[in-house]
């Protein structure tokens, strides 16, 4: 567009469409055939631009998806006008108004808010949260009167039940443990409800890591956010081999070089010192951006021109420094990948997260407004 500053010219993300993709088709594999999914579009799609990402997974045929807020359902009931949106989060009863106007179905966490909900007068479609083990949010397992309850409220319907696991991540046998204790609690709630009678409507409790090392279980909808973006939160194993692709990469333009001398010292607090007489480039992205600054002096890399190449100094708000010297005749204007491939090299979010003693998902969703988001797609 004319009136608007190139997408390229400063800083950017590139979203992989075609990974997209690949990544939807690999969660169909591993989970069962009638499993659905619904997919977590929250905090911007994990920072790659929930317009671009709804609209193609919808036309790839997602019927379902998840926010954290009542103003992301807002926003994404333009991108998804057909879809079921669920609000994972909580939502202030006074913006009823809103759930009711974008047809929002509403995560309910206890009785109270569900009576709040009913007594706005709205007719509502919600889900209900036990809390199986978590401790976040929903009702305890054991608390089956407050469950039942909320099926007597004459403006809700109920549409579906879900849990949350608090360590599907993890391959220790005492959290194995746990996690199965949790899933117990919740079939066993649910079937109390069949026994009355009441519809538990669509039963949902894994999130990315329940699809990796549970892939076995039936649900009605898996909940995958960061596995749809084709990465894992951290390095670590996991039961399936999944076959996903980063969708997301992060770029930003060179937009000085200069030669300094040994002991010359580079970036705020002076943190950072040239042993020898080095190439610095400095690239115009920082913390401003999302970029993280705690990964500030703790061997964080970029690539250019095919090379991979260490950030120096202190991260700043707005930009940050390479050294360049073993990066062939990189000169103002080249391109510095931060997260993704360039050439032969590839920088891993999971390994920026690890340096910056974070998970990927954090990286993600930090990554500012400031950026613009590139679809790439290719037609093959
Ligand atoms: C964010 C969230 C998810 C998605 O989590 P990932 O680990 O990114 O797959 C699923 N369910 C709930 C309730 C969440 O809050």
């Amino acid at each position: 567009m004319d009136n608007k500053p190139q997408e390229r010219g400063r800083a950017w993300i590139e979203i992989d469409l075609n990974a997209l993709e690949n990544n939807l088709e690999d969660i169909r594999r591993i989970i069962p055939q009638n499993c659905e999914i619904m997919a977590v579009v929250k905090a911007n799609a994990y920072g790659h631009g929930v317009e671009g990402i709804s609209r193609h997974l919808a036309a790839k045929g997602i019927k379902s998806f998840a926010v954290a807020t009542v103003s992301e359902g807002v926003q994404l009931r333009q991108y998804v006008p057909q879809a079921e949106i669920i609000i994972l989060g909580c939502t202030h009863p006074g913006d009823a108004k809103f759930l009711y106007d974008n047809n929002l179905t509403q995560l309910v966490p206890d009785g109270a808010y569900a009576k709040a909900l009913n007594d706005t007068q709205y007719k509502m479609k919600i889900h209900i949260a036990i809390d199986t083990g978590m401790h976040r949010l929903g009702i305890d397992s054991s608390n089956y009167d407050e469950v039942e309850s909320i099926f007597n409220l004459k403006n809700l319907t109920v549409e579906g039940t879900a849990t949350h696991l608090a360590s599907p991540d993890s391959t220790d046998k005492g959290e194995i443990e746990f996690t199965h204790k949790q899933l117990d609690l919740f079939n066993e709630l649910v079937k109390k409800l069949k026994a009355q009678g009441l519809n538990a409507g669509k039963l949902h409790t894994r999130s990315s890591y329940g699809i990796y090392n549970y892939p076995e279980l039936q649900s009605d909808y898996v909940r995958p956010g960061i596995m749809l973006y084709g990465i894992k939160s951290q390095n670590d194993e996991t039961k399936v081999l999944a076959n996903l692709r980063p969708v997301l990469s992060l770029k930003a333009i060179i937009a000085q070089v200069k030669w300094i001398e040994a002991g010359e010292s580079v970036s705020y607090s002076r943190a950072f010192t040239a042993e020898k007489r080095i190439k610095t480039a400095t690239v115009c992205i920082g913390y401003a951006d999302g970029f993280p600054r705690h990964a500030s002096g703790k061997g964080a890399k970029a690539i250019v021109n095919g090379c991979v190449v260490p950030i120096i100094g202190k991260i700043c708000m707005d930009m940050l420094i390479l050294d360049v010297t073993d990066a062939k005749d990189t000169q103002a204007g080249d391109i510095a990948t931060l997260i993704g491939k360039d050439g032969n090299e590839e920088i891993r979010c999971e390994d920026l997260a690890e340096i910056a003693g974070t998970i990927t998902n954090d990286i993600l969703a930090g990554l500012s407004d400031r950026l613009p988001r590139v679809n790439i797609m290719e037609r093959l």
